[in-house]
């Protein structure tokens, strides 16, 4: 049977969970669960596997170690924090995705972290409405100051003190999509676009680095057209997408076609940054030609793929 080629995107809870710290022994125990899930993938000789993550908690704590160290080594801009991050999460995923196919036998499969950078708009409206929170918190004179100082917006975050915000703007296109295929089409496993990539501008036939930060489901949505995946997963920490979430007449969607999906969106079903540009995501894939989309939860990753869990996005008719 010929293979099909599936994107996977790992939600952060795939890394790190909410309200643990961190520490490189919690992450690579967490990555050793979800790829579990990825190597049955591979295992059945049904699939090709591309994988992408978000990284919000690992560049947080970056940012983080910058503002507590940035009198002893300079900090790095934004970009470039996501390029570390990207290094980080493709390294545990590299290295226990092998471990577990080794294990089975295939310890022949290549696998390979593609240091990813994503071309967006210098015009994309999204830089002139900064909306993603990032980084510490400060009191409201640090705040000042670093307005000031550094030119950044920065924005009280519900009470809880004053925090950066950045750009997320529309992701156009991989920079390293010919590479990034060529190792599908050699077999590899490949992980790429990680926090949904690095954010670069074309200026003057040159590409530079941006303060700002992409949607890693949006961004995951590219590389799934780039190399040609029939089926692009999102793999979160809810079993359903729902209409009327968290209301008392909350609905969980087994499947929803197109129009339905562009229908709850309009109807603003979706919360902002979270569930609404994977429905978004999703609604592009199909539109852009994709045997389909599926939003479930990581633990249930190949019920998802499958088809018997989660929620189908699928054409119309
Ligand atoms: P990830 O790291 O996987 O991208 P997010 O927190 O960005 O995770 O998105 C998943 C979250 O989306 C869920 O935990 C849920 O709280 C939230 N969410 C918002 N709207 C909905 C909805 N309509 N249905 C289901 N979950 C929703
Ligand atoms: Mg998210």
């Amino acid at each position: 049977m010929e293979k099909k080629t599936v994107v996977v995107a790992l939600g952060g809870n795939a890394i790190l969970q909410r309200g643990q710290k961190g520490s490189f022994e919690e992450q690579l125990e967490n990555v050793q669960r979800a790829c579990e899930q990825l190597a049955q993938m591979v295992l059945s000789e049904r699939w090709r596997l591309v994988i992408t993550h978000g990284n919000g908690p690992q560049v947080g704590n970056i940012l983080l170690q910058q503002e507590a160290a940035k009198e002893i080594v300079p900090p790095m801009p934004m970009d470039a924090c996501g390029a570390q991050t990207q290094g980080l999460i493709g390294y545990m995923i590299q290295q226990t995705l092998h471990n577990i196919l080794d294990r089975e036998g295939r310890g022949d499969i290549p696998i390979a972290t593609v240091v990813t950078q994503v071309l967006v708009d210098k015009g994309d409206p999204a830089f002139q409405n900064p909306t993603k929170p990032v980084g510490p918190f400060y009191t409201e004179e640090e705040a000042k100051r670093l307005r000031v100082e550094k030119g950044w917006h920065i924005v009280e975050d519900a009470g809880r003190g004053w925090r950066r915000v950045v750009p997320s703007p529309d992701p156009k296109a991989i920079i390293e999509r010919d590479a990034i295929r060529a190792l599908v089409e050699n077999r590899a496993i490949v992980i790429a676009s990680g926090g949904g990539g690095i954010p670069v501008v074309r200026e003057n036939g040159r590409l530079r680095g941006v303060e700002a930060v992409i949607d890693k489901d949006l961004a995951g949505q590219r590389l799934a057209v780039d190399v040609g995946a029939d089926v692009f997963l999102i793999l979160t920490d809810v079993e359903k997408v729902m209409l009327n979430y968290g209301k008392p007449d909350e609905t969980p969607l087994d499947r929803m076609t197109l129009s339905e999906a562009r229908r709850y969106l309009a109807e603003g079903h979706f919360r902002k940054g979270s569930m609404e540009p994977k429905v978004r995501a999703a609604v592009r894939f199909v539109e852009a030609g994709g045997e389909r989309a599926a939003i479930g939860h990581l633990f249930q990753a190949i019920e998802v793929l499958e088809g018997k869990a989660g929620t189908q996005i699928v054409r119309d008719g």
